[in-house]
């Protein structure tokens, strides 16, 4: 199987350059933080408070994730409701970054992950999938970018569903910068760049620069 491992800050454009690399090379794009998210949905929707350690890995049983792929597009649906619409908002950011941090949580996604990777070729983003989820796949990559330009681009998303304008841009980029600390800081999985990844700062390309340098050298090996 081709699996293509990407790693990055929240924000820094890993989603949107997965999905022009999946088309141009006809593989399948994984979205990981959907998968957290999709956790952290579950819990607010239960009313359950993330920072309750216990409680949330007594409930992780009752937590089941489906991926589908339809026409190659991702979905994901928790104990079969299609939840995959309801992920992007500041609030399911911060409550999936608390328990995302819970090895139980992060086990439950790692099994989940490892069996996209068996079954399909794949370019799979996340924070740890070049150091934790595929640590043996052929090709790693670590996007970055400021946390001002991520923020903007956060408000720009078409996925922004807390209809942010450029007056929230000092609020956003200090939320991304709470982010980053509690993935980075965090004592399982912390997100970080591997020695065998390709750096790749995103601050002056554009999502199809970025999706090049990552075709390019793809290809040159397969070739
Ligand atoms: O990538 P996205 O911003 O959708 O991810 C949401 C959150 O899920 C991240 O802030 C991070 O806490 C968590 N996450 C993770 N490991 C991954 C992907 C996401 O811990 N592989």
């Amino acid at each position: 199987m081709l699996n293509i491992a990407l790693d990055g800050p929240s924000g820094s454009g890993k989603s949107t350059v997965s999905d022009i690399v999946a088309e141009r090379l006809n593989i399948l794009h994984l979205n990981t933080g959907a998968i957290y998210r999709a956790i952290g949905y579950y819990f607010d929707s239960q009313n359950i408070d993330v920072r309750d350690k216990d409680l949330v890995i007594s409930k992780l049983s009752d937590i089941h994730i489906e991926i589908k792929f339809l026409s190659g597009v991702q979905r994901i649906y928790l104990n079969n409701v299609d939840v995959s619409d309801n992920l992007y908002s500041m609030r399911i950011s911060d409550i999936c970054s608390i328990s995302a941090a819970y090895i139980e949580v992060r086990e439950l996604v790692a099994k989940i992950q490892r069996e996209v990777a068996d079954t399909y070729d794949v370019i799979m983003e996340g924070r740890d999938i070049c150091s934790h989820v595929l640590p043996n796949a052929k090709y790693k990559f670590y996007l970055d970018a400021s946390a001002r330009n991520r923020a903007i681009r956060r408000i720009n998303d078409s996925k922004n569903k807390d209809k942010l304008t450029i007056d929230d841009l000092e609020r956003v980029t200090l939320q991304i910068e709470e982010r980053d600390r509690r993935d980075m800081e965090r004592d399982v999985c912390p997100l970080k760049k591997v020695d065998d990844a390709i750096y790749i700062n995103c601050d002056e390309l554009s999502a199809n620069e970025v999706a090049d340098i990552i075709v390019t050298t793809v290809l040159k090996e397969v070739l």
